[in-house]
């Protein structure tokens, strides 16, 4: 690489927050992620957000089981978002949700996702991996009590 290139290539990048050297895109293997490239002296991390670094993190995109991308099906397939890591044996689909993949949670005991179920007394979460696994929390504002 020549000098100019390198110019090139760190106009284009984010400084690191802590150490304001460039932040360089990696490919994790639970998706894509920003580090520092002053590592292993600085350690910081950022997420990716559409393709820059930010320190939020894009929860209602992300796969809840991989944290991979989700992205949405084709309209003629239906109203659902599918996990970026199909093709990588991550089966996760979640249901649309004004736009946004509905926003779904990890049973804390075996790691599959929670499913909003209708009880006698009111909506509860139950664990999707029943009757493996019989967790089950109450609905507080629509999510999980954990
Ligand atoms: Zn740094
Ligand atoms: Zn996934
Ligand atoms: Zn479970």
């Amino acid at each position: 690489m020549t000098e100019a290139d390198d110019k090139a290539a760190v106009s284009r990048s984010f400084p690191c927050p802590d150490c304001k050297k460039p932040l360089r895109r990696i490919e994790g293997k639970m998706g894509p992620f920003w580090g520092c490239s002053g590592f292993p002296e600085c350690r910081r991390t950022l997420n990716d957000v559409e393709g820059k670094p930010s320190e939020k993190v894009d929860e209602h995109y992300r796969c809840p089981i991989c944290t991979r991308r989700m992205v949405r099906a084709a309209p003629e397939k239906g109203d659902y978002w599918f996990c970026s890591g199909f093709s990588r044996g991550c089966k996760i689909t979640l249901k649309d949700h004004n736009g946004r993949p509905e926003p779904a949670f990890r049973c804390p005991s075996c790691g599959q996702l929670l499913a909003k179920r209708k009880g006698k007394n009111g909506e509860f979460w139950g664990c999707s991996g029943y009757p493996d696994c019989s967790s089950s929390f109450n609905d507080l504002d629509g999510k999980p009590d954990l």
